[in-house]
């Protein structure tokens, strides 16, 4: 015979029979097995303390302790009631053949011993110990990946509508697994309310049709709160095709779902606001698109941008900008609630001070026009950052759908487009989109395009305008103005591609180049006889002056053509004062300090405050030429304009009237006693070679 392949293999013979124990040795021997021998049942209890065999070879009927008597100990302590038993009964012993598989007996052999077969007998015992220990240990694994998992299994048998389920199954259940009445119905009451429906159709659903099925479903646990499981199932059928049983796993997904609901609200949502961000927007919009299509209804989108955001955040920091927006964007949401012309599609930021409203169900398109207005009132509204109270306000371009386009990345150019032009016509206010700002914004590219070449294509030429001292009718200064003639395009104004530079940063160098070709400028007429006290202003952007090396850059100019210092004026809008505190009074004192002299241009547009022209080296005001424009004799008060002189003297700062166009006006500016003043009145705008015969010049 064969020996078993494990060597590991340990038989206890039990047996008062000395001759049976003999032959029964030898069996095992020839096996390659190892084995203990006991004469009775106590001996074998005694040997079973220390040594937990494979497999018992156990006699009936022994003097003392019967083969019964160990058997029903051994069942009973733990450790060793798994160990399997062959019992060795009389021959057609019915009554203790029954006995012992009563008593859990694995099988047995009747006596006189089959010697010829028991080895055999011996060997397949051995091997099922075996595999019955291996499925024990796989089903033990089993158990524990599940547990890991969170995962366990559960049985429905249909017909006696029984439920079994693994420990697993009652720990995510929270069951208690003894007073657990295993029913479908009570599996259904731990199902949360909301998805009882799902779970009993897709049930019936599967028994019905015999496929398998998964779905993730909420459960209702007993302590109130709820739990997200993943269930699969499958249904086994009889022999005759009927459904008898459904098979299936339950796994506990709360983790998982929490962290889909989480990477969801980092994916689709802006941290900031909370509002659904780019990615959502644009998901939104493609459903919304679609129905609409389907439903022939119109939406709108509204482009939302705010005015001066920029400054607030370079002024009051990232903080303060942060909070500025989380308030907006709560006032957006307030803006949209209790509609009574259309329901709201959805609010989205789109990034930086960005947003977009959509809504649907129009009825006419001007309902939309109420609540862009009702917007642009709720932004207007003071918002407190920590101590300081801002104001801002909002430019919103509007596109319909599909009267504007009918496809959405149009519909999303064309409000951007309108919400541009809305800023271009004084911000504050919304934009309906027509065709012609279309061919404005194609505009805008080619002028960006061509503008990135216009220096170095030598296209840009200065103009200067005269400024008159309003008593002596003097000419005493010019104003240095850009020109720009492109031979594509002609010639374009100031206003139009200052702003686009000012947007792509060439600002900065035609600022340079301005320098550069005024101080050039000044050289040749100082060389020519220029008479003294004439000062030339030139206008400089923010950008500029925000950068460090602006000063020595126009000392080095100035050096380079010999000019003096106090010929040359520098003007700057109100805003710039604002932009940046720090960055500009650095420069603006080291400006003064080489003796250039400072006016703040287009004085009254922008935010001003007494403080910053007290703490700024300020010379000059000038007045913007939209208040001189509101003089006229119909109107014969302008009150800012009084107001700007008084501030001026009592600052003692210079004041220069701006677009002076007529008699009227300049009357008016001279009795309220504006010293300066500058206008078509006096002279347009002339090339730098008809300067020279200016100079002297009166008008009387
Ligand atoms: P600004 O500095 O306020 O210049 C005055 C503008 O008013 C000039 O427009 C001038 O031609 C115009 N103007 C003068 N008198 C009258 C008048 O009586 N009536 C009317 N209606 N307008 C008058 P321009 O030259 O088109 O310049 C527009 C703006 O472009 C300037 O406003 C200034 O902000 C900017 N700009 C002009 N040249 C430069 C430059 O060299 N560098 C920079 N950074 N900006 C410049
Ligand atoms: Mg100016
Ligand atoms: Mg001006």
């Amino acid at each position: 015979m064969n020996q078993l392949s494990d060597s590991a293999n340990h038989v206890m013979i039990v047996d008062d029979d000395p001759s049976v124990r003999m032959m029964m040795s030898s069996v095992l021997d020839s096996l390659g097995v190892s084995f203990d021998e006991a004469e009775d049942g106590m001996q074998a209890l005694l040997l079973l303390e220390n040594v937990i065999p494979d497999l018992l070879l156990l006699d009936v009927s022994m003097p003392g302790m019967d083969g019964f008597e160990v058997c029903t100990h051994l069942k009973r302590t733990p450790g060793i009631s798994e160990i399997p038993i062959l019992m060795m009964t009389g021959l057609d012993d019915v009554l203790s053949i029954q006995r012992a598989y009563d008593l859990g007996v694995t099988d047995f052999i009747t006596k006189p011993v089959p010697w010829s077969l028991i080895g055999y007998r011996i060997s397949f015992l051995l091997q099922a110990t075996k595999s019955f220990a291996n499925l024990k240990k796989n089903e033990k694994r089993l158990a524990h990946a599940q547990l890991l998992a969170g995962m366990g299994s559960w049985e429905w048998e249909l017909q006696s509508d029984k439920m079994w389920f693994s420990d697993e199954v009652q720990h995510i259940f929270h069951f208690d697994p003894h007073g657990f009445d295993s029913s479908f119905q009570t599996f259904i009451n731990s199902v949360h309310p909301v998805d009882r429906k799902l779970v009993m159709d897709t049930t019936s659903q599967a028994i019905a049709s015999g496929s398998s099925y998964s779905i993730d479903h909420q459960l209702l646990l007993s302590d109130g709160k709820s739990c997200f499981v993943h269930t699969e199932a499958a249904v086994i059928f009889d022999q005759n095709g009927v459904p008898i049983r459904l098979e299936g796993s339950i796994q506990d997904i709360t983790e998982r779902k929490a962290t889909e609901s989480q990477i969801r609200q980092l994916a689709f949502f802006d941290t900031l606001t909370g509002l659904p961000n780019r990615a959502l927007f644009l998901d939104h919009l493609k459903r919304i698109h679609s129905r609409s299509l389907t439903d022939n209804k119109r939406f709108a989108m509204l482009f939302i941008d705010i005015d001066g955001f920029k400054s607030i955040n370079d002024t009051l920091g990232h903080l303060s900008g942060d909070c500025l927006l989380q308030q907006l964007a709560l006032r957006l949401k307030e803006s949209l609630r209790s509609d009574d012309f259309a329901s709201a599609g959805m609010i989205a930021r789109l990034g930086g001070d960005e947003f977009v409203v959509i809504i649907e169900h129009l009825k006419n398109s001007e309902d939309v026009a109420t609540i862009a207005q009702r917007i642009i009132g709720n932004i207007r509204r003071p918002v407190l950052l920590e101590t300081t109270e801002v104001v801002v306000t909002a430019s919103i371009g509007i596109s319909i759908f599909p009267d504007d386009s009918p496809d959405t990345d149009t519909l999303i150019k064309h409000a951007d487009i309108a919400m541009y032009s809305a800023k271009e016509n004084g911000k504050n206010a919304f934009q309906y989109f027509n065709p012609s700002m279309h061919e404005s914004a194609t505009l805008v590219l080619e002028l960006e395009k061509e503008l990135k070449m216009a220096i170095m294509n030598n296209e840009f030429s200065m103009y200067y305008q005269p400024q008159v001292d309003l008593t002596s009718k003097r000419i005493v200064g010019f104003e240095a103005l850009i020109r720009w003639n492109n031979p594509k395009i002609g010639s374009v104004s100031p206003e139009k591609f200052i702003p686009i530079a000012e947007k792509n940063n060439l600002i900065c160098d035609i600022d340079r180049w301005v320098i550069v070709d005024v101080c050039r400028q000044i050289g040749v007429w100082q060389a020519t006889g220029m008479p003294p006290g004439i000062q030339i202003a030139i206008n400089l952007s923010g950008k500029s002056i925000t950068r460090n090396d602006l000063a020595s850059f126009i000392r080095q100019e100035i050096n380079t053509h010999n000019i003096a210092p106090r010929t040359l004026q520098i003007e700057i809008t109100e805003g710039v004062l604002m932009l940046d505190i720090a960055a500009s009074s650095a420069t603006l004192l080291e400006l003064k300090q080489i003796g250039i002299s400072l006016a703040i241009d287009d004085f009254g547009t922008g935010y001003s405050s007494l403080q910053y022209l007290q703490s700024m080296p300020v010379d000059t005001l000038k007045i913007d030429r939209s208040f001189v424009a509101d003089i006229s004799d119909i109107n014969e008060k302008a009150p800012v304009i009084s107001a700007i002189i008084a501030l001026a003297r009592s600052l003692e700062l210079d004041v220069v009237a701006e677009g002076i166009e007529n008699e009227i006006q300049k009357g008016f500016l001279t009795v309220h006693g504006c010293q300066k003043g500058q206008g078509y009145l006096f002279s347009r705008p002339v090339p730098a070679g008809d300067v020279h015969a200016l100079f002297g010049q009166s008008y009387d």
